[in-house]
């Protein structure tokens, strides 16, 4: 089993450039759509929630909050990912941080999924010393993905969240390797097939639906059909 925590910025004191929002709340909507991605696949998953406190206080928890999770679930395997957005008109798009060289590779995936999706050149993947990337039990990384101080970058951030989740996504699952859960197939979908396999035609699978007067009419016609193909032919043989 593989762990994977998701730690979106807790950042609310850093304005975004638009709509009155904050780095913490893109993040958070980012993080949340990533937390609902993430149920299709075989992972145990956290999603960090918003601390108050002060840059220190947040930081220590959610530091504590992620090693109590790795702790409390053993596992093959256990990521961090650290999602934040940028500031300081610095570059453009997007930039990635790690500190082990597992954490390396790990952002590496994240970002260049991040890269392909920006409109804009971005920047690159360093190492730098953070408490998140430092003191984390698990495979740590962090993602900037664009800069919220520049309207432009905001609003693609803004109007792109559930994009740039799926990219993250992709990311993750890239560098961890967790497959998605098997879609359960419904009891009817064995008695479709048998159906085409006679010959019948059934335009859609809509398993759940009613039958109407006029699908019931066509089925009845051809099951007619097929049945008196099938008494002509034994009289033949
Ligand atoms: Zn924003």
């Amino acid at each position: 089993m593989i762990n994977i925590i998701i730690s979106p910025s807790q950042q609310k004191w850093n304005a975004c450039a638009i709509d009155n929002c904050t780095e913490q709340e893109h993040c958070f909507a980012i993080g949340n759509k990533i937390f609902e991605l993430l149920n299709d696949y075989d992972c145990n998953k956290l999603l960090i929630q918003p601390i108050f406190g002060t840059e220190q206080e947040t930081l220590n928890k959610v530091v504590k909050q992620s090693n109590a999770f790795v702790k409390n679930n053993p596992a093959d395997a256990s990521f961090h990912l650290d999602i934040h957005t940028d500031a300081g008109y610095a570059g453009h798009g997007a930039s990635g941080f790690y500190m082990s060289e597992r954490g390396k590779s790990f952002i590496i995936q994240v970002w260049r999924e991040i890269s392909k999706i920006t409109p804009w050149g971005d920047g690159n993947v360093s190492r730098r010393d953070l408490k998140v990337l430092r003191d984390t039990t698990a495979t740590a990384g962090l993602i900037e993905v664009s800069f919220h101080d520049i309207p432009e970058e905001a609003k693609w951030i803004h109007l792109n969240i559930d994009a740039i989740a799926a990219a993250i996504v992709r990311g993750i699952v890239a560098t961890t390797g967790i497959v998605k859960f098997e879609k359960p197939v419904h009891w009817a979908e064995k008695f479709y097939k048998g159906l085409l396999d006679l010959g019948m035609v059934i335009n859609e699978r809509r398993f759940k639906d009613p039958v109407n007067r006029g699908e019931c009419f066509a089925l009845l016609l051809q099951l007619a059909q097929i049945l008196l193909r099938a008494v002509t032919r034994r009289n033949i043989t």
